[in-house]
């Protein structure tokens, strides 16, 4: 059989259009979701990625507030501006891009936001309500879109094999989490893991957020497996490539996601379902 190609570009548009449908009914009732998006510093990476967080709320129609800070903002001053958008009723969500420059102590900020308003769900109460199970808050956006592209790909979680490489805070333990609400037999692996490619082998779905270019090789993939990409790594030449072998996985694999255009654009698209879940909550 023909692999299949999980095609993220696709699903993610589908959910911004559900969302922006959603969102035009919601403004009938009064209601318009509201994003505030806060950048410190000159990150140029950080910018690119606040700028499209700010198209996709454009194209959804969610109302965004722009908060474009100096390298050289205090953290007392960031602390008091996430303390203002916490009792601001137009913002629903609150988004501060990390990374923050290195005299704001992260935690610190990320404990400020109204857990109401954690539409990236770094909180540790929103990321403990993961861990209980309680999955109608916000879920974590990368996790929530690979569970997403697996679902939308008619693939069956439940009784599954899962293994996750990689343990970030970000993605490997939120999507084992998620895999195991989902009722997977999840086995989380990292740095310090014996025998990876024997654990890997068996995996039925095979999820890689290492950070490292082509690190699963054919010989770690099980005939027939679900391979979820989850890196974004440059090369040499310039071109992005995953953490996953495409070239040479993809023959054996019965799905698999491409670098790019599979992982990323749903991050953002979940960050967005995030934001329309904050305004009706
Ligand atoms: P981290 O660097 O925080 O975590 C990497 C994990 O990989 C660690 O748990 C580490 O283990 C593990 N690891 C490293 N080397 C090995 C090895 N040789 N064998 C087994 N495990 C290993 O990265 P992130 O989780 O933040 O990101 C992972 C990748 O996903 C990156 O490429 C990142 O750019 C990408 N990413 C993509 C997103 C998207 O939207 N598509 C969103 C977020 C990240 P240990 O804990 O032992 O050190």
């Amino acid at each position: 059989m023909e692999t299949l190609i999980i095609d993220g570009k696709k699903i993610s548009q589908d959910i911004k259009d559900e969302l922006k449908a959603e969102v035009e009914d919601l403004k009938k009732k009064g209601i318009e979701p509201g994003l505030a998006v806060i950048l410190v510093g000159n990150n140029p990476a950080s910018k690119v990625y606040v700028s499209n967080k700010k198209k996709a709320c454009e194209y959804i129609g969610i109302r965004s507030f722009s908060y474009e800070l100096p390298e050289e903002t205090s953290e007392e001053e960031l602390l008091k501006l996430i303390k203002d958008l916490n009792q601001t009723k137009e913002v629903h969500g609150i988004l501060v891009q990390l990374p923050l420059p290195k005299h704001i102590d992260e935690n610190k900020i990320l404990l400020s936001i109204d857990p109401s308003k954690d539409v990236d769900c770094f909180h540790p109460y929103n990321v403990g309500m993961i861990s209980i199970g309680e999955l109608n808050g916000f879920l974590p956006c990368t996790p929530a879109g690979i569970i997403e592209l697996i679902k939308r790909s008619q693939i069956e979680i439940e009784g599954k094999k899962c293994v996750v490489v990689g343990r970030s805070n970000i993605v490997g333990k939120p999507v084992a989490n998620l895999l195991l609400r989902n009722n997977g037999t999840v086995t989380i692996c990292h740095s310090r893991t014996k025998n990876l490619k024997e654990i890997c082998k068996e995996a039925d779905i095979l999820v890689a957020a290492i950070g490292k270019a082509n690190f699963i090789t054919a010989d770690m993939v099980k005939d027939g497996a679900v391979l979820i990409d989850v890196g974004i790594n440059r090369l040499e030449n310039g071109k992005l490539c995953g953490d996953i072998d495409f070239e040479n996985c993809k023959d054996k694999a019965m799905a698999i996601t491409p670098v790019p255009g599979g992982v990323g654009p749903m991050t953002i698209a979940m960050l967005m379902k995030n934001c329309v879940k904050a305004a009706i909550m």
